[in-house]
């Protein structure tokens, strides 16, 4: 069996062309403009690009922008203050402050900051507390585009055995999550696997869909899957540059040979990279609709 390559780019595009006249409904029939902070702290050169492609997408979709690149060596309370402006500006649905911090900043302190109603990447512990009892406002954008990937290419969760291997607060908590509430595109049954499961395989093998989000380059190899398993590869490395420069990406999860097995398979890059940042415009989307009593 050779997989079905589920195609993270395409059905990125098509929430984007969806999300694209959505937000001209808006302007046109109630004169709203959703709007989206991003507030980066430091120079990281990926923190600098996601941020960079968060604004694009902005300007692609007719979504408001605005962008605060602040100093490295910025004090937490210039950072609070900011945050206190923004939660407070009508002009503004959502505020994104874009992780890593540095370490003198206090992540948590950040994130509880941010007015849950603007909080569109769905970390504040309102927002991950009504997830938790199935009210939720905000989904996390990468755990929500995995859920988005899988109904649109018309995979079947209810009852089904997922397995998730990794249990952050940004990826694998919520993930499973998000797949055992009781409602359609979930009802699933859930495992959640860490590094102090015991025999990850006997897990990985008997999944009728398998999320990845270990953080470990092709950590994930053929004899771990089950014939017809469908597998969705969160992890993203870079493993070297092609001659042209350009960075060389592969997943947590060994592509070609798992490919073999597998009845559906996410590729890296193309699969749950591009549908974080459309569920972070649907998320801005969502917040304007909200703020307007929509
Ligand atoms: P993380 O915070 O490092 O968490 C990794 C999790 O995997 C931990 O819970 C860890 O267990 C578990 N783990 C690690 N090795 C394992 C093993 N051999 N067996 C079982 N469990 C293992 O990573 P993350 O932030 O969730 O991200 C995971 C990957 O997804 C990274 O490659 C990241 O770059 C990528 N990512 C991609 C996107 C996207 O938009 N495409 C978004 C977010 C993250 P313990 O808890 O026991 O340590």
């Amino acid at each position: 069996m050779t997989a079905e390559i589920i195609s993270g780019t395409a059905i990125s595009r098509q929430i984007r062309e969806e999300l694209k006249q959505e937000v001209a409904q808006l302007k046109e029939k109630h004169n709203i403009i959703p709007g989206l902070v991003t507030v980066l702290v430091g120079e990281d050169p990926a923190s600098q690009s996601y941020v960079g492609s968060k604004v694009r997408t902005c300007e692609e979709l007719g979504i408001y922008s605005e962008r605060h690149d602040l100093p490295a060596d910025i004090d937490e309370q210039t950072l609070m203050s900011l945050i206190d402006r923004l939660n407070k500006d009508p002009k503004i649905n959502g505020i994104l402050v874009q992780l890593p911090l540095p370490k003198h900043i206090s992540e948590s302190n950040v994130l509880i900051a941010i007015d849950p109603r603007k909080d569109v990447d769905g970390f504040h512990p309102i927002n991950v507390g009504k997830l938790m009892i199935g009210e939720p406002d905000y989904l996390p954008c990468t755990p929500h585009g995995i859920q988005e990937l899988l109904i649109r290419s018309g995979i079947e969760t209810e009852g089904a055995d997922i397995v998730v291997v990794g249990r952050s607060n940004i990826v694998g908590k919520p993930v499973a999550n998000i797949l055992m509430q009781k409602r359609a595109g979930a009802n699933a049954t859930v495992t959640v696997c860490h590094t102090r499961t015991r025999d990850l395989v006997s897990h990985t093998r008997r999944a009728d869909i398998l999320i990845v989000a270990a953080g470990k380059p092709k950590d994930v190899t053929a004899d771990m899957v089950k014939e017809g398993v469908v597998v969705i590869d969160v992890g993203v490395h870079r493993i070297g540059k092609t001659k042209e420069g350009k960075n060389i990406l592969c997943g947590d999860v060994d592509f070609e040979s798992v490919k073999e097995k597998a009845k559906a398979i996410t590729p890296v890059p193309g699969g749950v990279g591009p549908m974080t940042i459309v569920m972070l415009m649907t998320n801005t989307v969502k917040a304007a609709k909200l703020a307007a009593g929509l």
